[in-house]
């Protein structure tokens, strides 16, 4: 049984299948769409070149090769004692080799008037907040990383007037050099996008006159005007690993992330984990990690599939990934 069907999910689904698996193999989704891609979500799709999800696999694909794919369908928690797998209102599922591909889930803010803000990590969030970028439409984002980029990206093309507050000192520092930080930050300044760097949202109100996104009090002075109005506010401020399932099974460890082996194995016999929720060793840079990158997903999906059947090579890591800010590949 595999759990989630993303990309690493899904990946290992066919991997299984392609190196002699022939056992059944049951892919659980707790979305209710096909199975797609979620990079076009922050690009074509905000963009409004597309409304149709860019499907991982065509609906044909799974049935060719056995794969049942059970949609809408959300495990609750998973018994590793005795290989069950449970849900709130369908009966107990039985494994015996379980993948956890249960990827990462959207960081939530917290301050006050949080509700208000939206995010984007799914194709219903990428229709609701597409729908929202018509000309002159002001959008704050929260959040200078790479899906906060894009979005502000596509925004701007469709004629809104954008804002993006960062906490840091530059933007996309978890994965940029400053020197890249800086050319980032210039093309985005160019194209109209306004950029605050070391602002730290207090809170958002919301009040007869519209929504206003309010700077917290320590970086209050230095602004002019500290308040933004704003039609429509976006959290990016980055995901945390999917793994309340994992912190169900009894044995399971997890530390930002479910942690594995070369081979995706969990501290679990017959439990592994894939994807942007599993903290692997990466021989490249030496240490544990967790990587949330599609060409990460895909590979290392296939590599613990091959692994489930007893294939012992351990994960070579991927060593890139691909952003799309204005119109340009970085
Ligand atoms: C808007 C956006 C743009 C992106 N752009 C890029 C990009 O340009 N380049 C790049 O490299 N990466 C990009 N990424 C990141 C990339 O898409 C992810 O790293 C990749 O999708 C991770 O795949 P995954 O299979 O590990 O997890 P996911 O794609 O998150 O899939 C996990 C699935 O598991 C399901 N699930 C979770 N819990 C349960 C449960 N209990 N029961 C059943 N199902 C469950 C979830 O609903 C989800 O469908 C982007 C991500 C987003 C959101």
């Amino acid at each position: 049984v595999i759990i989630g069907a993303g990309e690493a999910g899904v990946a290992a689904a066919g991997a299984l299948r392609e190196n002699g698996c022939e056992s059944p193999i049951v892919l659980l989704s707790a979305e209710k769409h096909l199975p797609y891609e979620r990079p076009p979500l922050s690009k074509e799709l905000l963009l409004g070149v597309t409304q149709a999800p860019r499907l991982i696999r065509e609906e044909q694909w799974y049935a060719a090769r056995r794969i049942e794919l059970r949609l809408g369908c959300r495990a609750r928690a998973v018994d590793s004692q005795r290989r069950l797998i449970m849900f709130n209102s369908l009966p107990d599922l039985p494994y015996e080799q379980l993948l956890l591909a249960t990827g990462a889930a959207v960081r939530r803010l917290t301050f006050a008037g949080a509700g208000e803000v939206r995010y984007l990590r799914d194709l219903d969030e990428a229709h609701a907040l597409a729908a929202e970028l018509a000309p002159g439409k002001r959008i704050v984002v929260i959040g200078g990383g790479v899906i906060g980029l894009e979005v502000a990206s596509a925004a701007i093309v469709r004629g809104c007037q954008v804002t993006v507050l960062e906490a840091a000192d530059r933007l996309m520092s978890r994965v940029l050099t400053p020197e890249i930080s800086a050319i980032v930050l210039r093309r985005h300044v160019e194209a109209g996008v306004v950029v605050h760097l070391n602002a730290k949202v207090g809170q958002v109100v919301r009040e007869a006159g519209g929504t206003y996104v309010e700077l917290s009090d320590e970086m209050r002075l230095g602004f002019e005007d500290r308040r933004l109005k704003a039609d429509v506010v976006v959290g990016a401020a980055g995901v945390i690993p999917e793994d309340t399932l994992a912190r169900s099974a009894e044995g399971c460890f997890c530390e930002d992330g479910i942690v594995v082996d070369g081979c995706g194995r969990t501290r679990v016999a017959g439990i592994f984990a894939a994807g942007d929720v599993a903290r692997f060793p990466h021989p490249l840079f030496g240490s544990v990690m967790r990587l949330e990158s599609w060409q990460h997903a895909g590979r290392h999906g296939a590599h613990v599939g091959r692994a489930m059947l007893g294939d012992a090579a351990a994960y070579s890591g991927a060593t890139n990934t691909v952003s799309t800010c204005r119109s340009r590949a970085l």
